[in-house]
């Protein structure tokens, strides 16, 4: 059947039809008055969504277009900065703080286990000459679905005092507590295909006035992506390139939707999402590839023993319309990834339970009665 497809995908997510339609109005002017209005309410609705009173600049382009602009725009050649890695988006950061020729110690967990704060406390205390400017480290790490401690972590680097902490909040900011102040964190960035529950095409950095001082020193060529020229326009409520005006509207949107639910509803219910994908996977022997106790919010990743991740995932998008994301690198075939970030509600996570759980009925992998995760995942949610 077609546009029947359900996004159980940890970006792109699903989308609500009024901010579908608000995409589809004709555009406008990006120097108008009218538009400048629009940047002014995203502007305050943003700065709501990361708990700040600092800046939040909007970027057009993905997640990692903010992800680069947070380290050309904070620190200078040579600079050495504390990467964590324990995925691919944290070795994304080694990537890029490379790319500027940043002196780069990484700090490396295992896939599957959460950063180990103490390295870091170990690390930023061991620098008493000040040398680490700063810290860079995924929030949640989409392609093993962990979670990180960046709170713990970032009272580290305020204790070392000199430090930046710059942290990649794309799929946590909007599914648990990111307060960007109450933190301290000095450079948070996001995309708009994650918790924004609108399509891909914008990114978003936190900056703090701490991050804004690094900025004044900063010598890292920029020009699409210097910060300093979107805070200058940000200022006039505007931009200083044509924005995706589009976006816009369907942001506008769906922060007023977000507004509407609540911070903490909606925290809550991604940690209920967590539990009842969880659940209904240990229900059914599907093991969490995660470290327990240290689960993501928004995606799930389960490592089936003896069965190919691969396979049980197309099947589930064949029989089932559901679109699972697979393993990455070298976890391809040995996992498998529920997205249940942004817009999505108990109907989402159960159907997907369900179909995964029948999916491996059908294929003769179940090896318990039918209805046991489905039981375990509605359990989890009431
Ligand atoms: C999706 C994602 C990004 C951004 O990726 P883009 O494809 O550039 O939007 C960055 N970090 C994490 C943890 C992500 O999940």
């Amino acid at each position: 059947m077609q546009d029947k497809l359900t996004l159980m995908i940890p970006g792109p997510t699903p989308v609500p039809e009024k901010v579908l339609q608000a995409l589809g109005k004709h555009p406008i002017g990006h120097r108008s008055a009218e538009f400048q209005e629009l940047v002014k309410r995203t502007t305050e609705q943003l700065k709501w969504l990361h708990q700040t009173r600092g800046d939040v600049l909007t970027i057009t382009g993905s997640g990692t277009a903010a992800m680069e602009a947070g380290i050309i725009n904070t620190l200078s050649r040579g600079d050495l900065v504390l990467c964590g890695d324990n995925g691919k988006f944290g070795e994304r950061w080694v990537k890029v703080a490379k790319a500027y020729g940043l002196n780069v110690e990484v700090i490396k967990s295992k896939w599957g286990s959460p950063l180990a704060n103490s390295e870091f406390q170990q690390a930023l205390e061991a620098d008493t000459n000040k040398q680490i400017k700063a810290v860079i480290l995924t929030h949640s790490e989409t392609s093993t679905g962990v979670i990180n401690d960046l709170e713990t972590i970032s009272k580290h680097v305020k204790n070392h005092g000199k430090a930046l902490i710059i942290a990649d909040c794309v799929t946590s900011l909007g599914a648990c507590n990111v307060p960007v102040d109450a933190w301290g964190l000095d450079v948070v960035v996001s995309g708009s295909q994650k918790g924004y529950m609108m399509p891909p095409g914008l990114s978003f950095v936190a900056m703090s006035k701490r991050a804004w001082e690094a900025q004044k020193k900063s010598d890292l060529p920029k020009f699409y992506l210097d910060l300093e020229s979107y805070r200058k326009t940000a200022v006039k409520n505007s931009n200083p390139f044509t924005p995706a005006v589009n976006l816009y509207f369907a942001l506008e949107v769906g922060l007023e939707m977000m507004q509407k639910e609540g911070l903490q509803t909606i925290f809550d219910r991604h940690a209920r999402h967590r539990s009842a994908a969880q659940a209904g996977m240990k229900a059914i022997g599907l093991p969490l590839f995660a470290k327990e106790g240290h689960g993501s919010p928004s995606i799930t990743a389960v490592a089936p023993e003896g069965i190919d991740a691969e396979v049980l995932r197309k099947a589930v998008k064949e029989k089932y319309d559901i679109l699972l994301a697979g393993g990455q690198d070298h976890l391809k075939g040995k996992v498998f990834r529920i997205g249940h970030l942004g817009f999505v509600n108990d109907r989402d996570v159960l159907t997907a339970v369900a179909a995964i759980e029948s999916t491996m009925q059908s294929l003769n992998l179940l090896n318990c009665d039918m209805g046991i995760g489905v039981a375990a995942a509605a359990s989890a949610l009431h």
